[in-house]
């Protein structure tokens, strides 16, 4: 450098040994801290049951960490907020980053090896002139956070008191910690700045020290403002421990807030399996019947729960909490998390049990399984599997609301939720031209494995038929298992009854042992998910919706349209065919074929909204406080779509339930409600 100049930081500038060595004792206080924090959470977590599903997968693994470096999870949905995260996270990334270069190069390199120092000179210019521009970047983000929960007071964002939930974070407290984490960030970053600006101004502003932009342009502030050296020299010790301090604290409180996340996210995001998004574990081998304890809940989703940032997106999705029904998928991981904080400290009684005590029962019988939540969270929190397996819990201590009580009663002395005779399940071929094959007594291309509402519901029957004679006319070799078939066990599983999902498993295999068939049709996506996703077939099985199967009709030739049916329709996505299999757009396809004009609601696709049926809701009574059901406010959603008077559907359940909608809002005479199958026979 010219003259010879040292082109560096001077390291602990201004500062006496005393200052230095308070510093560096503070600093161990610091690590101490964070490293006990850090070990009982560990602990915590090895006290959690190993999951037998989760497997290391270095390509996940490296997935899940390109994800997070472009904060894929957090963008999407949510633009804003991933944005100001996205600043947020790689200002923090490099600043930190920065900060361990010092920390190499002074505190290890200069005394052990002081040769081979290497921040100075252009990497030092380098790395000022970058450490700078990311510290712009972390400031923005914080103000676009900052802006966001102050000007657009996003009602997810807002905490519930909840005194049925003992031990519960008040609002107050879970707020405080956010503007807490928040603007500790904020003056970790400002403060850096004016510090940086303060060193330059204090040293006499040497010329190379241009690099760092921000810092020289505020040298430059403090000058025009009347700052001397000798001043800048003098404030700059109180303004280096302030700063240091603030630093300190960051760290020593990671492991006790939730600030954790930024670690616990990668290992939540990164270790399971998306696959596993949809899956329910078999019954735990606890041998409790579901979770009673917080030691039940495995090791991952305990890391998870930890990862919860509160931003609440899950509950901003969730049906049962939008409709006034007491659950929040949000407060349910927070329960968890607070309780196994709280009980992983004692290693005696760890007080109520998670089901019906750290999580109130009306909490869990509220949710629908639709997950939204699970999709919409971004460091991969699986709320259902949680909820369903303390479900199970409840089921094995009898406490079943009485509604659904009697359809799981139903569904065992009947083997369907109606507690109907078998032999009723085929009445609904009464009144077709044609008889309906018994693949248990000739073989079929396709068995229609029919499900419970589409079979035994007087309002399904009609689209039900629809369906056979399209199967019919397109020369479809199909047949039903006639009285043999039982309830698939979808929704019976998602009230926690494994014991019953189980039981109608193994006798729907032998009846479907006994049939000659090719593949497995459906018309209702509950049954589909579990045929398809949940029954052990030995050589796999080709599962199909009616939509899929009637688009591959159309599109070979087979179900020849003469008409165009002309209707403007909006189509409601379920949750079993869409979230929970991708099935987006066989029905569409159909409706275009039809000649049905689509006009989609706000809320479709993979943002789609629950009906309200599904986890068993179907049989269960509305809880008080339900402003307005899921059905109600997607009646309602469809109602708004100028011009359109059908609301398509796809699934038994999603017609049953739309229809009593549509009746309760007064909709009825202005909204139909149609299954694809029905619509598209209007275009033969
Ligand atoms: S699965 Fe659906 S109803 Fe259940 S908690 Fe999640 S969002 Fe709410
Ligand atoms: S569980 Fe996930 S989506 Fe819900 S508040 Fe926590 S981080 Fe957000």
């Amino acid at each position: 450098m010219p003259g010879g100049e040292l082109v560096e930081r001077p390291a602990f500038y201004a500062l006496t040994v005393w200052q230095i060595v308070a510093f560096y004792l503070l600093a161990a206080a610091a690590l101490g801290v964070f490293f006990y924090g850090s070990y009982r959470k560990l602990r915590k977590y090895l006290r959690g049951r190993p999951d037998p599903e989760a497997k290391f997968c270095l390509s996940r693994l490296v997935r899940a960490a390109v994800g997070i470096l472009f904060n894929r999870t957090i963008v999407r949905g949510d633009w804003l907020a991933g944005l100001g995260h996205l600043f947020l996270f790689w200002g923090f990334a490099v600043l930190f980053i920065t900060t361990l270069v010092v920390l190499v190069d002074f505190d290890i390199l200069k005394l052990l090896f002081p040769e081979y120092r290497f921040y100075r000179g252009d990497f030092y210019l380098g790395l000022s002139w970058v450490a700078d521009l990311y510290g712009v970047f972390l400031l923005i983000g914080l103000l676009m956070l900052l802006a966001r929960r102050l000007l657009m007071k996003l009602p997810r964002l807002k905490y519930l008191p909840r005194p049925e939930a003992p031990g519960f974070p008040s609002p107050a407290a879970m707020l405080r910690e956010d503007w807490f984490l928040l603007l500790l960030l904020l003056l970790l970053g400002a403060g850096g700045f004016l510090l940086e600006g303060l060193r330059i101004r204090a040293t006499g502003e040497p010329g190379f020290e241009t690099a760092s932009f921000v810092g020289w342009a505020i040298s430059g502030w403090l000058g025009a403002a009347g700052v001397t050296t000798a001043g800048a020299n003098g404030v700059f010790p109180y303004l280096w421990f302030s700063h240091a301090l603030a630093g300190l604290v960051l760290v020593a409180y990671l492991p006790y807030g939730k600030g954790w996340h930024m670690l616990a996210a990668w290992y939540s995001l990164g270790m399971q399996p998306e696959e596993n998004r949809t899956k329910l574990p078999r019954a735990t081998e606890n041998g409790s019947g579901g979770y009673e304890r917080w030691q039940d809940l495995t090791r991952d989703e305990l890391v998870s729960v930890d990862a919860c940032t509160r931003c609440g997106r899950c509950h901003e999705a969730c049906p049962a909490a939008g409709s006034g029904f007491p659950l929040s998928p949000r407060d349910v991981v927070l329960a968890l998390r607070t309780h196994a904080d709280a009980a992983s400290k004692t290693n005696g009684a760890d007080g109520p049990p998670l089901a019906g005590g750290v999580v109130p029962q009306p909490w869990l019988w509220s949710c629908t399984s639709c997950l939204a939540c699970v999709d919409r969270c971004p460091v991969g929190v699986r709320h259902v599997p949680m909820i369903v397996q303390m479900r199970r819990y409840l089921v094995a201590q009898g406490q079943v609301e009485a509604g659904q009580q009697d359809a799981l009663t139903n569904v065992t002395r009947y083997g369907n939720s109606f507690g109907q005779s078998a032999r009723n399940r085929s009445k609904w071929t009464q009144g077709l031209e044609f008889k309906v094959k018994d693949a248990r007594k000739e073989p079929v291309e396709y068995l229609w494995f029919t499900g419970d509402y589409a079979s035994y519901d007087p309002r399904v029957q009609g689209v039900t038929r629809a369906t056979a004679r399209l199967l019919e006319r397109a020369g479809v070799s199909f047949g039903i298992l006639y009285e043999a078939e039982q309830n698939s066990g979808n929704d019976v599983r998602r009230m926690g009854e494994e014991g019953l999902f189980e039981m109608l498993v193994e006798k729907n295999q032998a009846a479907l042992g006994k049939a000659q068939f090719q593949h497995l049709l459906t018309t209702d996506p509950h049954t589909y998910h579990a045929l398809k996703n949940e029954y052990p077939w030995e050589n796999g099985r080709r599962v199909v919706h009616h939509t899929e199967l009637l688009a591959e009709l159309v599109e070979a030739g087979k179900l020849p349209l003469q008409k165009q049916v002309e209707l403007p329709v909006t189509y409601h996505d379920p949750c079993y065919l869409g979230r929970y299999n991708g099935v987006y757009d066989a029905p569409r396809r159909l409706l275009a074929a039809a000649g049905a004009t689509l006009f989609e609601m706000p809320r479709h696709g993979a943002q789609g909204y629950c009906c309200g049926a599904g986890g068993g809701r179907i049989w269960a009574e509305d809880a008080p406080g339900v402003h307005e059901r899921p059905a109600e406010s997607r009646v309602r959603e469809a109602a708004r779509l100028a011009g359109v008077g059908t609301l398509a559907v796809s699934c038994p359940k999603d017609l049953v339930m739309f229809l009593d909608a549509a009746k309760t809002a007064g909709l009825d005479a202005s909204l139909a409600v149609r299954d694809v199958a029905e619509i598209l026979e209007k275009a033969l």
